[in-house]
């Protein structure tokens, strides 16, 4: 949970009112405070949506979940360059995630590709533990805001390669020692015992076209992010202009099927931030809340009642009694149905 901002293991330096805190803390902070309000979080995958139907039905990679109304938050996923020698080393010295990767290159040789924040960020985690970083970028200015690029251009670890695109990322292979003697009859140990290992990128001056090799252990790829959308293709409608992010009806959250609301990086393609990620988080909740008091799926004066009469018990100035066997909860606009069994313990 947490998506980008749980990758990102420097300070948070964007948001207002938090100083000093990395995204994981931001997203364990942001977790328990919308579960004192009682949202509940369910692990699971969205393989897809059945809209045809009301309420809408979620198909999760372990359940269905009936809903009337859903937010997309799914946010975004990394980009790939499509070079040779990119897919292959995955696992061996190839990443899109330094706080994930980077220790396991410890006093080694890095590379970090692109000139946007997320690039600047990777190379500022890499620089406390690697000995070198080299930041590739394919033209003579950084996209990134000025305080990232500042802080990576005066970074004694951190030298730059402007006008330089990767072509190539070259790398070894090792088969692995086979099964030990008498092991022979082990049939599990007759797996792929190979290892890989990067040991370079092939780079092209895109200014004088001239070819060179950069020795390097690893090589983080920091090219920006597509929205993690593809579950939505069919359900609502795109945006034209911006492939992969979800339309929403001018300043509002709302995409083009009534009940279905957008947040986040999924429909925004310009600040993608945290705290405008939040703020849209914010919009849709309240876009979703009118649209079900419209549509009579809430009861917001039963809620409001169910929640007075629930302090007014905890506070013990009511007896059972005056209960009367009356359930608010059941009168609050069915909050509890549709719960899974899971969820209704955790609740
Ligand atoms: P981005 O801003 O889109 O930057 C992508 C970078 O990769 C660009 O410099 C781009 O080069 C380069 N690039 C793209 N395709 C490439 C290719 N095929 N080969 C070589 N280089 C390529 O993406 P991002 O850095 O992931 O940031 C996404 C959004 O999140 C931004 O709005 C950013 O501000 C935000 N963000 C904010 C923070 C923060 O505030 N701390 C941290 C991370 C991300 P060109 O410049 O030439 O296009």
């Amino acid at each position: 949970m947490g998506g980008q901002l749980q990758g990102k293991g420097v300070d948070v330096e964007n948001y207002p009112g938090l100083a000093n805190v990395t995204g994981p803390e931001v997203v364990a902070a942001m977790r328990e405070q919308a579960a004192s309000f009682g949202a509940v979080f369910e692990c699971e995958e969205v393989i897809k949506i059945d809209s045809t139907q009301r309420p809408f039905k979620v198909y999760t990679n372990s359940s269905v979940i009936e809903t009337h109304a859903i937010i997309v938050a799914t946010g975004a996923e990394s980009n790939w360059m499509n070079i040779p020698g990119e897919y292959e080393m995955r696992g061996g010295g190839v990443s899109s995630c330094a706080i994930c990767d980077g220790a396991a290159f410890y006093q080694k040789d890095v590379v970090v590709i692109g000139g946007g924040d997320s690039a600047m960020e990777e190379a500022l985690v890499l620089a406390r533990t690697s000995k070198s970083v080299t930041v590739i970028h394919r033209r003579d200015k950084f996209r990134a805001s000025n305080v990232l690029a500042l802080r990576v251009m005066e970074h004694p670890h951190i030298k730059i390669k402007w006008n330089t695109v990767v072509k190539k990322i070259i790398g070894e292979k090792v088969v692995a020692e086979q099964a030990e003697e008498g092991d022979e009859d082990d049939a599990s140990l007759d797996l792929d015992q190979e290892k890989k290992f990067v040991t370079g990128v092939v780079l092209t001056n895109s200014e004088t076209g001239e070819e060179s090799t950069l020795a390097t252990s690893a090589v983080f790829v920091a090219i920006g992010h597509t929205p993690t959308t593809s579950f939505m293709v069919d359900v609502v409608e795109f945006d034209q202009e911006h492939t992969g992010y979800i339309k929403t009806v001018e300043t509002s959250t709302k995409t083009s099927l009534a009940g279905i609301f957008a947040a986040g990086d999924v429909s925004d393609a310009i600040y993608r931030q945290a705290v405008t990620s939040a703020g849209s988080g914010a919009a849709a909740a309240l876009d979703a809340e009118r649209w079900l008091s419209e549509e009579g799926l809430g009861n917001e004066q039963a809620e409001f009642e169910a929640e007075l009469l629930a302090e007014l018990m905890a506070d013990g100035s009511m007896d059972e009694k005056a209960g009367g066997g009356y359930n608010a909860y059941d009168d609050a606009g069915g909050r509890m149905t549709g719960v899974k069994e899971s969820t209704r313990v955790e609740f």
